[in-house]
Formats: C-alpha cells, sequence, structure tokens
C-alpha cells in the first residue's frame, strides 16, 4: 500500500512537522494531529472496500499514520460490537440506544487503540523504551503492546490505582513505579526523567498516534451503522482521547465522502462530580480549563485533573452542540448495577 500519511500538524498554530521524526508536543506546546492527503484517498478507495478487510482498527490503513513499510503492532484490537440496548433504552427513555461494547478489546479497554497506534510509530521510529503515567488501562495496554513489539515499558500510576491494572502491566513486563499523588504528579515524573533515562513519552496526546488509534472509533460506528452517524455520542471524559479522535473522524469521513456532510453528532462528555474539570469549563465558556483541585472519583479512568487538549474537547462540545455533564460517584455506581441488570 501506498501511504497517505503527510504530515503531522500543530492544532493551536497549523505549524507542519515530518512524518520520520519522534514528536512529542509541539512547539507551542499543543498536540500534534496527523494529517492525510484525503482527496488522494478519496480517489484511491471507496468505503465499499473495506468489506473482507481484517477485523481490527488497522482496516482503516489508508487513514492510519503508516509511512510506506511500516509494520502495525497489532493484537486485533478494535472492530468492537455495537450492541443494540432495547431495555436499557427502554428504561432510560432514550430510543434506539446502542453501546460501543469496548471491553473486548485486549487489556480490556479502547486504550489498546490507542497505544497500538503509539507503539506502532514508535517503534518504527527507533524509539527501545516507553513511559507512560496512567490511571490504570492505557498502562496494561502500553505494556502489552511494548511486549509484542520486544520493547521495554515503564508505567507509573497512582499508589492507589486498582491492584488488578498493577497486576497487569507486571506480568506484560512493564517496570510498574506507584506514585504518591495523581495521574498529574506521574505525568510530572515521566517528564522530568525522560530524558536522562531515554524514554519516549507516550502520555495522552502528547505524542500524535494515540488519537489516531481511537478515532477509529468513529469510523466504525459509521462503518457499522451503515454510514449514518448517531444523533449524539455519550462518552466518559478522562484525557479526551476518544472525544476528540471521534471528532476528527467525523470531519475526516465528511471530507472523503463517505458521510453526509453536516450530520455529525452532538458530543457529550460526562464526568464525576469530584474530577470535572472539562464540564467546569464548558459551562463558563471557557477556552480551556483550569486544573481541579483535590481530584477525586469511584471512576478512576475519569480521575485526570488537567488535559493537555482540553481546547480541544471544548471546541468539538461546541462545535457539535453537544455538552457536558458532571454525575456523582453514587450515580455512577447505582446506574453501573441498572446496566448490567
Ligand atoms: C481512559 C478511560 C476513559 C477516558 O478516556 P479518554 O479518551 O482518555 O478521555 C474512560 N473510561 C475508561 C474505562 C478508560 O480507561
Amino acid at each position: 500500500m501506498t501511504s497517505f500519511f503527510t504530515h503531522l500538524e500543530c492544532t493551536r498554530t497549523g505549524s507542519h512537522y515530518n512524518v520520520d521524526g519522534l514528536h512529542n508536543l509541539s512547539a507551542e506546546g499543543a498536540p500534534l494531529f496527523a494529517r492525510y492527503d484525503l482527496d488522494a484517498v478519496r480517489h484511491t478507495m471507496s468505503r465499499d472496500d473495506l468489506a473482507g478487510r481484517e477485523i481490527n482498527m488497522w482496516r482503516y490503513r489508508e487513514l492510519m499514520p503508516l509511512r510506506d513499510g511500516d509494520q502495525e503492532i497489532t493484537l486485533d484490537e478494535g472492530f468492537t460490537p455495537l450492541r443494540t440496548a432495547t431495555r436499557l433504552g427502554d428504561w432510560a427513555g432514550i430510543p434506539g440506544l446502542l453501546i460501543k461494547d469496548e471491553s473486548v478489546n485486549p487489556t480490556g479497554s479502547f486504550k489498546a487503540r490507542g497505544l497500538s497506534g503509539a507503539v506502532t510509530a514508535a517503534a518504527a521510529r527507533g524509539a527501545r523504551k516507553l513511559a507512560i503515567p496512567t490511571a490504570g488501562n492505557a498502562g496494561g495496554a502500553l505494556a502489552a503492546y511494548a511486549a509484542a513489539a520486544g520493547l521495554e515499558s515503564y508505567v507509573f500510576m497512582p499508589q492507589d490505582t486498582p491492584s488488578a491494572f498493577q497486576i497487569e502491566a507486571r506480568s506484560c513486563g512493564a517496570h510498574v513505579e506507584l506514585v504518591d499523588g495523581l495521574i498529574s504528579d506521574c505525568g510530572r515524573i515521566v517528564g522530568e526523567r525522560k530524558e536522562a533515562e531515554g524514554w519516549f513519552d507516550v502520555s495522552t496526546l502528547k505524542e500524535p498516534y494515540r488519537v489516531e488509534g481511537k478515532k477509529t472509533m468513529g469510523y466504525e460506528v459509521a462503518e457499522q451503522l451503515g454510514w449514518e452517524l448517531p444523533d449524539v455520542v455519550i462518552y466518559p471524559t478522562g484525557g479526551g482521547t476518544g472525544l476528540i479522535g471521534m471528532w476528527k473522524a467525523f470531519e475526516e469521513m465528511e471530507h472523503l465522502g463517505w458521510v453526509e456532510p453536516g450530520h455529525r453528532p452532538r458530543m457529550v462528555s460526562v464526568q464525576a462530580e469530584g474530577c470535572a474539570p472539562i464540564v467546569r469549563a464548558f459551562d463558563s465558556g471557557a477556552e480551556s480549563a483550569e486544573p481541579w483541585q483535590d481530584a477525586r472519583t469511584v471512576a478512576s479512568g475519569l480521575r485526570v485533573p488537567g488535559a493537555v487538549g482540553d481546547f480541544l474537547m471544548l471546541r468539538a462540545l461546541r462545535e457539535s452542540g453537544g455538552t457536558a455533564i458532571a454525575v456523582s460517584d453514587d450515580e455512577v455506581l447505582a446506574a453501573s448495577h441498572d446496566f448490567a441488570r
């Protein structure tokens, strides 16, 4: 396959970066987005060409950050079921409710998509040691994909992270360090030590390719619904990669002519009341979010007090006509029981 991956673009200034380097944030400190020659993709393939391809997220390879000759590091992540949840929808008053079941991914969450993307790119560019701050799932996913690629992984998680995540990462051969603090403290430690240790930092949105993995959720939902998009996407939001990635996918698909322009879903961000920086910023009309003090919630994956992609999340919520809401831990726990029943 010929690559359509042309360059990286700063999400704040639009400045360009080459596809060959190991990049973190732009010179302006903003996330980088992978860009493609979408006109060429449009002329080379149609969405019907996807039929019969591999049952994982790399089926969208023309829209993935692969250079000529790059080999993907995959454990068959993605192409997860989109389940019809009729009884739950009736109970909740939401006809047509669908659930994208990301729990069937390798390592049990959609973090697998992002880390498959990031480890593929890092390995192809010669990185040997990868480091990550994590609330749990991202650490397990990095450990698994680093093992698949034969790379070393260094995982930093808060010391009160549920033990299953620690065991998962260690089992896959990661060096796990428990930190007295939150994911933001873990991120600071990675930042301080990475140069001396020779680590490549794969923190959320601090390298360009986790979001490319997560955007495939947007492509899949469209393909699974016969190239119509849902009215609303409700997303539990931490660092925001999934929300930002799906919004990017919708934009790309419009450009490709795969979905009708002007019918993108309203995006709804859900956070916990004990850690809701995006909800607070959305409500106040701010373009970026202040870090949340004393973050606490039972939803450990949502305990992200500050996110480098905050302005991209807020932009997507507003452009889509969506909203952001906070729920209490009691509501989270009660809903998880109702949901299971
Ligand atoms: C990471 C995570 C989230 C948040 O996803 P982001 O894309 O980082 O906002 C939500 N739920 C679970 C289970 C997670 O692991």
